[in-house]
């Protein structure tokens, strides 16, 4: 990750859509800071028989619309900054998909993928035992985020379980479909995401069939290139922690992923040209999508985007000074907090279905959430031009008024 402070950057953006819209000083200096930071130590026994003390957090940033939601993330390179500029957006994202949740992230600093299945599993396990006492169906719900799974979930509200003897599972949500999860939950960020751009095409001047470039191929960016190309649209270029891979006539997700798990690469599919990360975000596209992590897309390479619209998937993609670049140019950016919430929205589902003791089929659950995204993508856009400005203050905009009606401002 680049040198960039994450959560200056989200109050950067706070500070610039406050500018445009002005809300009270109390209100605001209650949003500089999360309610509450947590840091713990979890020792795990790995299977060598040492001990390993690992670090994680829990922020819990704003929840007066609802408990704080967010998902718990295992990198190397997570720290505090990034959990409380995380926990910061939710908050903010949750009030944009308008669903009942206050803002929160977790992480853990480790790179996971040298750990054995039994040693994350003791890790996931140890961070909710450490965390139990804050976490809560109608306190805390977290979800998966980088390099965190269903199973790891499922792992996670058994542990809640047996600690508490609250067996709803409403107490974390990206849970297996067969273990309290709700059907469509997998897919819900990568779909939201289609649904937001599909709600905004015409209005953004796009044709009706786009060339689409995805940074990040997990969960998200890699749904989203199964439902883009689903939709007639071409996925030319895909890319992994290592790099990434561009050809011209389109790319199949599911080829490119057998691809990766027999050559443990990208490099080498056959058609396609290698390209660097740098060299997939200047490709000459229509639609281009930051599906990976923080800080992409700087004033460094702002000028060199041909895309005529940035979908973020990922968190935090874009930095502030890079925003004035690309308005300047006439780039529609659909903010990440408007363009990823389909799955804290479907998070929301699955947590309201806990609660309740129901089970919504996938069809309902796949048009409530693009009733939801129509509706809120509409509004932002809107919100935008009644500003003109960009659709990240726009959307701040919108959050901040949600939030602030919710703490009686
Ligand atoms: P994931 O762990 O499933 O996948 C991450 C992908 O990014 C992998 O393909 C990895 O190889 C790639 N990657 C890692 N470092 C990279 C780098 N430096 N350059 C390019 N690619 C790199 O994670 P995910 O759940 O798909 O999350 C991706 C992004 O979407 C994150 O910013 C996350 O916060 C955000 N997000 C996720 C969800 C969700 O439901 N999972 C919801 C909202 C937002």
């Amino acid at each position: 990750m680049s040198s960039i402070n994450p959560f200056e950057n989200a109050l950067a953006q706070l500070s610039r859509a406050t500018a445009i819209k002005s809300f009270p000083a109390e209100f605001l200096a209650q949003l500089e800071a999360p309610n509450r930071e947590v840091h713990v130590s979890i020792p795990v026994k790995m299977d060598d028989g040492t001990l390993r003390v690992f670090h994680g957090y829990r922020v819990e940033y704003n929840n007066a619309r609802g408990p704080y939601k967010g998902g718990i993330r295992y990198h190397q390179d997570t720290d505090i900054s990034e959990v409380k500029a995380l926990a910061f957006w939710m908050a903010l994202k949750c009030a944009v998909a308008n669903i009942p949740m206050g803002g929160g992230k977790g992480g853990i600093t480790l790179d996971p993928k040298p750990l054995s299945k039994g040693e994350l599993e003791h890790l996931s396990r140890g961070y909710m035992r450490s965390l139990v006492d804050i976490f809560g169906p109608e306190k805390d719900v977290p979800a998966p985020d980088v390099n965190t799974t269903p199973e790891m979930m499922d792992w996670m509200n058994d542990e809640f379980g047996k600690i508490t003897g609250d067996t709803r599972g409403a107490v974390i949500t990206g849970k297996p479909v067969d273990k309290g999860g709700s059907e469509g939950r997998g897919p819900a960020t990568g779909l939201g995401g289609f649904y937001v751009f599909d709600a905004l095409r015409e209005k953004a001047g796009l044709p009706e069939k786009v060339t689409v470039a995805i940074q990040g191929m997990g969960n998200v960016g890699g749904n989203a290139a199964e439902i883009f190309a689903q939709h007639g649209h071409t996925v030319v270029a895909l890319s992994d922690s290592k790099g990434g891979i561009y050809k011209a006539d389109g790319l199949s997700y599911k080829e490119v992923e057998e691809y990766k798990k027999q050559n443990g690469t990208l490099a080498g599919f056959p058609g396609a040209t290698v390209v660097t990360q740098e060299e997939l975000l200047a490709l000459p596209v229509d639609v281009l999508i930051p599906a990976a992590l923080e800080n992409q897309i700087t004033e460094k390479n702002a000028n060199d985007i041909k895309a005529k619209f940035i979908l973020e998937l990922a968190n935090g993609p874009t930095t502030t000074a890079a925003d004035d670049i690309l308005f300047g140019r006439g780039i529609h950016v659909v903010p990440d907090i408007l363009a990823n919430s389909g799955g804290v929205t479907v998070s929301t589902y699955e947590w309201e279905q806990n609660m309740k003791g129901e089970r919504w089929t996938e069809e309902d659950v796949f048009a409530k959430l693009k009733e939801a995204m129509n509706r809120e993508s509409t509004a932002i856009f809107d919100t935008s031009v009644e500003h003109k400005t960009d659709m990240r203050r726009a959307a701040f905009i919108v959050a901040l008024e949600r939030i602030a009606k919710a703490m009686g401002y």
